[in-house]
C-alpha cells in the first residue's frame, strides 16, 4: 500500500455514503452532466478561499487570479466578481478574460513570446502588458505608436533570488521570464520617455510553496528590490505585483500554507517599505491556491481486474485530463494525489488497488496501490485537488479521447 495525499477539508458524504460537492450528490452531478469523466468546481469553496485570503492579508494588497490554473468560462465569470484583477498569459486567455466581463484595466498580460498580434490586442483593449524583454518593449511601443494610443506597460523583473522550497522556480539566474533586475531601470526610463503609461513592476519568483516563512522572506526581498529599482529609476511604480507562490498540499505529509502568517509578515514588510514605494499599490497573483481544492474529478470504474496479484480499477478517465495527478507534469517521483470512492466516501479502506485510466500507456495511473473501500464496476472514483492545472493542462486529444465535461456548482 502507498499513501495518498490529504483530502481537502470541507468534503463530506450524505447518509448513504455518497460524496457531496457543493451540497449535491456526486452521482446526481454525473447524471446532470450526462456522462463521466467530469470536473466539478464548488463555487462556495472558491468564495471561501478568497474570503480567507482577504481576512489574512493587509487591506491594501489586491488579489489577482492567474487564470491559466483554470480558465473554465463559468468559473472565470464567478472569480471575476470576487477578485481585483486577472493575470493572463496568452492572447487566448486575454480574449477569455475580456469575455468574462473583467474590465481591461484590471487585466495584466505576462508571458514570454507574445506575438505582435497579441501585443496589439492587449494595447487596443487597454490591458496592461507585463513586458518580458527589451525587444518586447520595443515592439509594444511601436505598435502603440502605430495605433496612436498610450499603452499601459509594466516590466516583469527577473529577480536575483528564487522562492525557496517552491515546486517551480520562476526567478533567480538565467530565465526566459522577465528582465534581469540590473537592466530594469534603463528600460523603465525608456518607457516613460516614450510616453507610455508605466504601470510598475511584476516580480514572480516561484510557485507551489507551502512554507509561510519562505514565502514571507521572498515577499520581503521582492518589496526591497522594488524599492531599490524605484530609487534607481527616480519614479514610483503605481503597482508592484508581488507574484504568488502559495501552493496546496497534494501529497502525504504536505501541510497547508499558514496564510495568516504570510499576511502578518506582509503587513510588517509593507509597513517598513522604502519611502519610494509610499504611494504604490501592491498585488498578489494566485492560481492554484485559489482554485485547486474546489475541484473534483469524477471518473467511473469500467473494469475491475487482477494481474499478478495486483487489483486494477480501470476507469473512463486518465492522464488526458489529469496529467499532473498521473505524475507526468513536472514531478520527479510519482506520488498519489488524494483519491476516494465517491459513492462510498468516508468508508474504511478494505483493499489495496491501483486506479488506472483508459489510455493504452503504463503512464496512465491515477492512484498507485492505494487503500480504498471496495469499488465495483459502475462506481465513481473521485480525484481531489482537480480545480487547478487539470482540464486545460492535460493532453485531452491524446488517443482521440476528447475533453472531460466541466461544471460549476
Ligand atoms: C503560473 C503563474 C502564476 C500562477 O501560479 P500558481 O502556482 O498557479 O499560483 C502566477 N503568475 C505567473 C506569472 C504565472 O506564470
Amino acid at each position: 500500500m502507498k499513501p495518498h495525499g490529504p483530502i481537502p477539508p470541507g468534503f463530506a458524504a450524505d447518509a448513504g455514503g455518497m460524496l457531496l460537492i457543493g451540497g449535491d450528490r456526486a452521482e446526481a452531478l454525473a447524471d446532470v452532466a450526462g456522462d463521466t469523466p467530469l470536473f466539478v468546481y464548488d463555487s462556495a469553496m472558491l468564495a471561501a478561499r478568497v474570503a480567507e485570503w482577504r481576512a489574512a492579508m493587509p487591506a491594501e494588497v489586491q488579489l489577482h487570479y492567474a487564470m491559466k490554473a483554470n480558465p473554465y468560462a463559468p468559473l472565470l465569470a464567478f472569480m471575476g466578481r470576487l477578485v481585483d484583477g486577472f493575470d493572463v498569459a496568452s492572447g487566448g486567455e486575454l480574449r477569455a478574460a475580456l469575455a468574462s466581463g473583467m474590465a481591461p484595466e484590471h487585466i495584466s498580460f505576462a508571458g514570454p513570446g507574445k506575438r505582435d498580434r497579441e501585443l496589439e490586442a492587449a494595447i487596443e483593449a487597454g490591458a496592461t502588458l507585463n513586458l518580458e524583454s527589451a525587444g518586447e518593449a520595443g515592439r509594444a511601443l511601436s505598435i502603440a505608436a502605430r495605433l496612436g494610443v498610450t499603452p499601459r506597460l509594466a516590466v516583469r523583473v527577473n529577480p536575483d533570488f528564487d522562492l525557496k522550497g517552491s515546486g517551480m522556480k520562476m526567478g533567480g539566474g538565467a530565465k526566459p521570464f522577465g528582465v534581469d533586475a540590473d537592466a530594469v531601470p534603463a528600460l523603465v526610463r525608456r518607457l516613460i520617455d516614450a510616453g507610455a503609461d508605466w504601470q510598475g513592476f511584476h516580480i514572480f519568483a516561484g510557485s507551489q510553496a507551502l512554507d509561510a516563512g519562505a514565502i514571507a522572506e521572498t515577499q520581503a526581498r521582492t518589496v526591497a528590490l522594488a524599492g531599490r529599482l524605484a530609487n534607481a529609476i527616480g519614479a514610483a511604480p503605481p503597482l508592484v505585483n508581488l507574484g504568488g507562490g502559495m501552493g496546496v498540499p497534494y501529497f502525504p505529509g504536505d501541510v497547508a500554507v499558514d496564510v495568516a502568517a504570510v499576511g502578518a509578515a506582509l503587513g510588517d514588510t509593507l509597513a517598513k517599505r522604502d519611502a519610494a514605494l509610499a504611494d504604490s499599490r501592491f498585488a498578489m497573483e494566485l492560481g492554484r491556491w485559489l482554485v485547486a481544492e474546489a475541484g473534483v474529478y469524477l471518473t467511473r470504474v469500467i473494469d475491475r481486474k487482477t494481474s499478478h496479484g495486483e487489483t486494477f480499477l480501470v476507469t473512463d478517465g486518465g492522464l488526458h485530463h489529469q496529467l499532473a495527478a498521473s505524475g507526468n507534469f513536472g514531478t520527479v517521483i510519482r506520488r498519489n494525489y488524494p483519491i476516494g470512492v465517491a459513492n462510498r466516501f468516508g468508508a474504511d479502506p478494505e483493499e489495496t488497488v491501483s486506479v488506472v485510466g483508459c489510455l493504452c500507456t503504463p503512464l496512465d495511473r491515477l492512484g498507485d496501490q492505494v487503500a480504498l473501500p471496495r469499488a465495483q464496476v459502475g462506481d465513481l472514483i473521485a480525484l481531489f485537488l482537480a480545480g487547478a492545472y487539470g482540464a486545460t493542462a492535460s493532453p485531452a486529444g491524446f488517443l482521440g479521447q476528447g475533453a472531460a465535461r466541466e461544471m460549476l456548482v
